[in-house]
This record gives structure tokens, sequence and C-alpha cells, in this order.
């Protein structure tokens, strides 16, 4: 059962030195690559709404570009954008407790993902998958938008 998924971001001379690693939580995990592929692309996509588009704040009504001038708030087109979706990914890899919020925000019979996994030394072939580039190229191709 698939249980784990790393990634680095980018691709060649670009590709990150990190490697991010999700462990799925409130599960015994997936049978299929794809269906965890396309669960950790789910719960990405609901954060990066949640953070990007749902909730912009009254004063970032008047920007003009990719951010507010007044809180600094990064703000998305209220239709998904394929780039912005990786660059979200990507800048992932440089949060902190407090940046990122907490993990388990969407917690109730969901599954979630876990970027502290704390058991990550389970983490084996058999259970994981490993995306050695371009993760960001890979989550964003398996989000279902609505
Ligand atoms: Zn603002």
């Amino acid at each position: 059962m698939i249980k784990y998924i790393a990634y680095r971001c980018g691709y060649v001379e670009e590709n990150t030195t990190a490697i991010m690693v999700w462990e799925a939580q409130y599960t015994e995990g997936f049978k299929e690559r794809e269906e965890a592929l396309k669960s950790l692309a789910a719960y990405l996509y609901k954060k990066y709404c949640e953070e990007y588009i749902a909730k912009p704040k009254g004063c970032c009504q008047k920007a003009k570009r990719n951010y507010c001038s007044q809180c600094g708030t990064r703000i998305c087109k209220p239709s998904f954008n394929e780039k912005d979706f990786q660059l979200f990914i990507v800048e992932l890899m440089n949060t902190t407790c407090d940046s990122f919020g907490g993990w388990d925000d969407y917690a109730s019979d969901e599954m979630v993902w876990n970027p502290w996994s704390a058991s990550i030394i389970d983490l084996t072939k058999e259970n994981s998958i490993c995306i050695p580039e371009d993760g960001e190229v890979s989550i964003t191709k398996r989000v279902v938008t609505q």
C-alpha cells in the first residue's frame, strides 16, 4: 500500500536539492500509485484554493498584479492556473510550521497529507512513490478542477 509520496521540484539543473515527503494520514494507504498521486493533488489543490483563491481581503480587490500592494497577499485569478499552482508547490519546500499552517485543517473523515511525518523511517520501495524531478508538474497533471 502506498503511504508516502516524495518528490523534488524542477528539471535537470533547476532540480531542487531538497526532497518533500508527504505521509497519508487516517488511511491504510493506496493500492494504486495513480490513486495516491491524485489524492495528494486534490489535497494540495484544496489548500491552494483556500490560500490564494477563496479569501482575498478587501484591500486585495484593488490589486492589479500578482500581489496585493497593501497586505502582500498573493493574488491568483479565480480560475485555476497551472503555472501558479506549480509555483505554489515549489514554494511549499520553503515553508515552516507557521507559514504552512495546520496540515490537518481539512481533517474530518477525509484523508489528509502530512508534510511533517515523523515515521518516514518506515518509508520503503513498496509503500512510497519517489518522483526524482518535476514533482510539481506530476502533481499538477493530476489536479481535477471543478
Ligand atoms: Zn490585500
